[in-house]
């Protein structure tokens, strides 16, 4: 057992908050003195570009928010379980807590961490806090995981979750601090090359730009938000998904703030509980078959014939949002500049890159990767693998979204595609010129260029995908 006055560490990683955080609570409760870090460790390393360098404003965030409440955030570099050895032997520290994670790759790491910290006779705690429910808490009637979000949703929409705790007051401080890096010197943004400059003005990072973020949304956004969230080219949604990805803001704060706003009688509150589950679900997908993130999730597309080149002509177009089809374009672009997309342009490029132009998700998947501030690795491989049909979707997988009606539908005055494709605009806005300024200066591309005719036409890619469809007898397959 510990010293019942030594240290204890609180390891940070995708849940950089100060409230609402059981595991800090947990040991500022105690008393004794509270040492936080961040380690960069292999799988930080690992981030794809845009959310690497998110993760550096989120680190810088949190280092002020601890640092005006006289604390300090610890940075490490190297293998956890290492850099945690050394500090439990510069400070004394007794205990170590963390909030859980539930990616394979993390899961693997805190188990090896907590027995080996268990071995040496320091407290290891983990805590909740990184979801609404944990995974092994929400079951079918039969006992086993929800594979169907509608179920799902029925069985928790009413669930009992526990009230957001404020933030502590102070933090106890060591006598001495051990040695940090300095955040500069990790050059979290390196990967970003000249994006960063792009992005960053349409970034706001940290736990107070989440919570006031949640605070617009709900004085000007959730009454409409079941109306306006599927329009791409407003503001119509909480924009709270990079706030949630690092932690910034809990789930559980977005549910109870959610929850009085139906008290109320915001006609939107009850669709944003559900998009929240939606969260839930993916996470509870990745902790039950976690080959959603590498593999099909149902394993008879094992036998579908993806294009596999990341390179092909037709992949690189989508990737540049040239693909001639407006909506598919748009949506590419607007995540070039913001490092978000809008959900409706994600399941249309996804569609489009998946079913028209016949191209492996795991493509998708790894570009957004390299693109998104609020890549997540669960919803990122479930919103994937939804749109290619290889995933969870209770809907047929031969439902192709067609990108023209689909614009049509959703961006009746033009407002978004007008907002991101500069090309055939006498005066183009800011938004779309900007993304000549986010992409590699190589793609040679200029605002004064024509307009592409589509690599593949809509009912082309159609007709295409459900003759290949055909051809492997996909329809056998039982669905759900
Ligand atoms: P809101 O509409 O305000 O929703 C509130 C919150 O609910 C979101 O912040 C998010 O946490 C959750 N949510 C909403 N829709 C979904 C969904 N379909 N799946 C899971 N959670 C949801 N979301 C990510 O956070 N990171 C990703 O990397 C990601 N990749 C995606 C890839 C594809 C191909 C698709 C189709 C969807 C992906 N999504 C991802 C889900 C969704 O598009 C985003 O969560 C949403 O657009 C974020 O905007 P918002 O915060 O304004 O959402």
């Amino acid at each position: 057992m510990s010293e019942p006055s030594s240290s204890v560490i609180v390891w940070f990683r995708r849940d950089l908050r100060l409230s609402d955080h059981a595991a800090l609570a947990a040991a500022c409760g105690g008393g004794r003195p509270v040492i936080p870090i961040f380690i960069l460790d292999e799988q930080a390393e690992a981030l794809g570009a845009a959310p690497k360098w998110r993760l550096g404003r989120g680190l810088a965030a949190l280092q002020a928010e601890l640092e005006r409440i006289g604390s300090r955030l610890i940075l490490r570099r190297g293998e956890a379980r290492g850099v945690l050895n050394d500090l439990i032997a510069a400070t004394g520290a007794g205990a170590v807590h963390w909030t859980r994670a539930y990616d394979p790759a993390a899961q693997a790491r805190d188990f090896s961490v907590k027995a080996d910290l268990k071995a040496h006779g320091i407290d290891a705690h983990s805590f909740p806090g990184h979801l609404l429910f944990e995974p092994w808490t929400v079951e079918t009637k039969t006992g086993g995981y929800y594979r169907v979000f509608s179920p799902m949703w029925k069985a928790v929409r009413q669930r009992d979750v526990a009230a957001p705790e404020p933030r502590p007051g102070t933090i106890p401080t060591p006598d001495r601090w051990p040695r940090s890096d300095r955040l500069e010197d990790w050059a979290l943004g390196a990967g970003m090359r000249r994006g960063a400059d792009v992005v960053a003005p349409h970034v706001q990072a940290g736990e107070v730009a989440a919570q006031e973020r949640l605070d617009l949304f709900l004085d000007a956004g959730i009454g409409a938000y079941d109306t306006r969230r599927d329009i791409p080219g407003v503001d119509g949604t909480s924009g709270l998904s990079q706030y949630l990805s690092l932690g910034e803001i809990s789930p559980q704060r977005c549910w109870h703030a959610g929850l009085r706003a139906r008290q109320e009688g915001q006609p939107g509150a009850d669709t944003f509980l559900k998009e929240l589950v939606w969260r839930e679900f993916a996470y509870h997908l990745m902790y039950h078959s976690p080959h959603i993130l590498t593999g099909n999730w149902r394993p008879e597309w094992d036998r579908f014939p993806w294009r596999t080149d990341p390179a092909h002509p037709h992949v690189l177009a989508w990737k540049q949002g040239r693909t001639g089809m407006p909506f598919v374009d748009a949506a590419m672009r607007e995540m070039h500049v913001t490092g978000r997309m809008h959900n409706r342009g994600r399941m249309i490029v996804a569609s489009y890159l998946t079913k028209h132009l016949m191209t492996h998700w795991r493509i998708g998947r790894d570009w957004f990767e390299q693109h998104l501030v609020d890549w997540d690795p669960a919803s990122n491989a479930m919103g994937w693998q939804w749109a290619a049909g290889s995933g969870p979707d209770a809907a047929p997988y031969f439902r192709v979204f067609n990108p023209e009606t689909q614009l049509d539908k959703f961006d009746r005055d033009g407002a978004y595609r007008r907002a991101w494709i500069a090309e055939g605009q006498g005066a183009p806005p800011e938004t779309a010129l900007a993304y000549f300024h986010a992409i590699p200066k190589r793609w040679a591309l200029s605002p004064d260029d024509p307009y592409p005719a589509p690599v593949v036409g809509a009912s082309e890619g159609r007709r295409i995908a459900l003759e290949a469809y055909q051809g492997r007898a996909l329809a056998d397959i039982p669905y759900s």
